[in-house]
């Protein structure tokens, strides 16, 4: 086992150059890939497609099956400590890993956040403390779980347990025939159904927790999802209620702490109407590892999400980010390449670069398609009315969804 910390810019008894590693070649390892680089550490990657975001910025790229042996020995070979950037990562695979290479997150984190059965249960022991419980569900995996289904769960939401992401793996159900229905479309796999909450907001809060335990944190992004997929984040004082922030931060924290996490944690969360006047906080799930919502932490902070997701895994001290901006992230989403009857355009890059404060982030993909996250715009300003009208302006010139907000 490689000791921690792992200086950057060192190089080791076989003449190694300090390197960290991860699992997963997508954008989010391509956003780390360049932090730890820019710290000065060299990188590789492991992904099996040729052209992933982050093979292609990385020192090094294992083109291996994430299950694969030898692809594993390769990575534990050249690294000193190992991260994953997608949550569907095989469990055993970091297990394996872990074995000879500090991994954070590790493979029993992981393995909570993969299955929505786990997680639940976990949050009710983890966030409970801090008041915050999970939606109203039920565990559905055999034919008597489904007729047991209380009718007060619907309508409700169908979510496979395992493997879902951007809403996929989903199904909205308004009765019990419908939730049958739902149960076989899905292949009779375990499930949970969830009742359907009015939903008066959404947030997330990004914590980063050390090897010895010290979490440090951002402040609640305001999130807002459009056919299931993340399309705005906007982060800055004021974005939600005081209280509610404060609470989420504390359920986060706590959720953290509960299975000892190390590295950088999202949790997402559902401002409900309960008919108080700010609403009810409501935790629906984790991502073990950075987040989407956080990516305005790039341009917004001093320390981004991914500058903490190096210095965690790496045992680096983790200092406390401060948000030195205000600022509303539009998710750039295949769409926005495509015009109205489904060809082919370039986005108005003229027009959305000319805006003040907006920070670009392609991912390096060259496919379009509906739906696929391919980059980011982040507005960036000293005062909220001057960065939502930015905002509003690039959401109208790049024909960007789920932006309300603007002067
Ligand atoms: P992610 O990409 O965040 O991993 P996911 O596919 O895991 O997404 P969820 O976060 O469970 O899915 O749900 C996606 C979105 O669907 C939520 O952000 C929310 O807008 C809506 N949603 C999910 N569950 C509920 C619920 N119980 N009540 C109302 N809306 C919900
Ligand atoms: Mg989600």
């Amino acid at each position: 086992m490689s000791a921690l910390p792992i200086f950057p810019g060192t190089v080791d008894a076989a003449g190694q150059p300090a390197t960290l590693g991860v699992m997963g070649g997508g954008q989010l390892g391509r956003m780390f890939v360049h932090a730890a680089q820019r710290l000065g550490y060299f990188t590789a990657v492991l992904d099996p497609d040729a052209h992933s975001p982050a093979g292609r910025v990385s020192h090094h790229h294992i083109q291996a099956g994430y299950r694969d042996a030898q692809g594993l020995a390769q990575l534990a070979a050249l690294c000193g400590a190992v991260t994953t950037e997608f949550e569907n990562v095989p469990a055993a695979a970091l297990q394996t890993l872990a074995a000879s290479r500090p991994v954070a997150p590790g493979a029993a984190a992981v393995g909570i956040a993969q299955d929505r059965i786990q997680e639940k249960s976990h949050f009710t022991a983890s966030a409970g403390v801090a008041g915050v419980s999970c939606a109203p569900y039920a565990v559905i995996q055999t034919p008597a779980d489904l007729q047991a289904v209380p009718a007060d769960l619907l309508p409700g939401i169908l979510k496979t347990a395992r493997m879902g992401y951007d809403g996929k793996g989903q199904i909205r159900v308004r009765d019990a025939a419908e939730l049958a229905a739902a149960w076989v479309e899905l292949e009779r796999v375990a499930c949970v159904l969830e009742k359907m909450l009015p939903l008066k907001a959404e947030c997330s809060v990004i914590v980063a927790r050390g090897w010895n335990g010290a979490i440090v944190r951002f402040a609640p992004q305001r999130n807002v999802h459009v056919d299931g997929i993340l399309a705005v984040t906007e982060a800055y004082e004021g974005n939600m209620p005081a209280a509610l922030a404060e609470r989420a931060q504390a359920a986060t924290e706590s959720i953290a702490h509960h299975i000892g996490y190390v590295g950088v944690l999202c949790v997402e969360f559902f401002v409900i109407d309960d008919g108080s006047e700010h609403g009810a906080l409501v935790v629906n799930e984790m991502a073990p590892r950075p987040h989407n919502s956080g990516h305005y932490t790039l341009d917004a902070c001093d320390v981004s999400q991914f500058d903490l997701q190096v210095h965690a895994m790496a045992g680096l001290p983790l200092p406390q980010p401060r948000q030195h901006s205000k600022a509303i992230m539009l998710n750039l989403l295949g769409d926005a390449w495509l015009d109205a009857t489904g060809q082919p355009r370039t986005p108005d890059w003229q027009a959305a670069l000319a805006l003040p404060g907006a920070h670009l982030h392609l991912y390096g993909k060259t496919d379009a398609r509906p739906g696929r996250k391919m980059g980011h715009l982040t507005i960036t300003g000293a005062d909220v009315a001057g960065v939502k009208a930015t905002a509003r302006q690039a959401a109208d010139i790049l024909g960007l969804p789920g932006f309300e907000g603007g002067a």
